[in-house]
């Protein structure tokens, strides 16, 4: 998997990239992320990158030619330009890139970035949400974090993607370690028994009632089996919720 970074602050990556699985999948050549600082790809004596919008207006715009230098210079991948009129960054969506295994990420500043260049020389455009932030640089590390789990071998237990929120439509089970007894509350004993089997289901039926009380949404999605469907059921009723409508049925 590769990932280039386009900024005019390369710094803010340098810790991000060096620590934990990020750092330790590109000492590995699982992933390979560069950064390239924008500033480069400028051609003017003060390398500015940014310049008053036509029309008015408060602030300043990035201008287009230093994206279009960059962009020419490093050739291929997808070019995600980060900001809050794209697509809303999910789990699909991750997994889609992820397959991509070639991006090359936009981080804008200021108002924004000449919109020429999206017409020119952008793929598609990712958000994190629908909410700004002031630079795309923390939504490109969030994309390169969440991308890079799906890459085998850069969590270590295979298990611990499987199970994750959203990996199968559902959110993940509550987790418990030591000390067995916290301020008065006990581990679950099915989690000390021993028994695998038992584990999980009780797992399962945590991960459906995570859902069902925090994200119900998501179950009309979700790819339940009868057996999940009778626990929702029990479940509803235990928790004095409202089943969605398809499950209720
Ligand atoms: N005026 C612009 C936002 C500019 S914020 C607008 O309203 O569309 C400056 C930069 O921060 C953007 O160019 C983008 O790269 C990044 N950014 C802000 N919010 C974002 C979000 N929700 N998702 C991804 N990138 C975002």
């Amino acid at each position: 998997m590769r990932i280039r970074i386009l900024t005019i602050f390369p710094e803010l990556f340098e810790s991000f990239l060096g620590t934990s699985l990020i750092g330790r999948a590109r000492d590995e050549g699982l992933l390979e992320v560069e950064v390239f600082d924008l500033r480069k790809f400028t051609t003017d004596r003060h390398r500015s990158v940014d310049d008053e919008p036509y029309g008015g207006g408060g602030g300043m715009v990035m201008t287009a030619e230093p994206w279009l230098n960059a962009l020419r210079q490093i050739e291929g991948g997808r070019r995600i330009l980060m900001s809050p009129q794209g697509e809303r960054l999910s789990e699909a969506k991750v997994r889609e890139l992820a397959a991509v295994e070639d991006l090359v990420l936009l981080c804008g500043r200021y108002e924004g970035i000449d919109e020429r260049v999206r017409e020119l020389a952008v793929d598609e455009e990712v958000s994190l949400g629908d909410f700004v932030v002031s630079g795309g640089e923390l939504p490109a590390m969030v994309l390169t974090e969440a991308v890079s789990r799906q890459v085998p071998g850069v969590v270590g237990l295979h298990d611990s993607v499987e199970n994750d929120s959203f990996r199968h439509g559902l959110l993940d089970y509550p987790h418990y370690t030591r000390p067995r007894v916290v301020e008065g509350l006990e581990v679950p004993a099915v989690l000390l028994s021993g028994h695998h089997r038992q584990i999980e289901t009780w797992r399962r039926r945590q991960a459906l009632a995570a859902t069902l009380r925090k994200r119900p949404d998501l179950l009309a999605e979700a790819s339940l089996t009868a057996e999940d469907r009778q626990q929702l059921l029990e479940l509803a009723d235990e928790l004095e919720v409202e089943l969605p409508p398809r499950l209720g049925a």
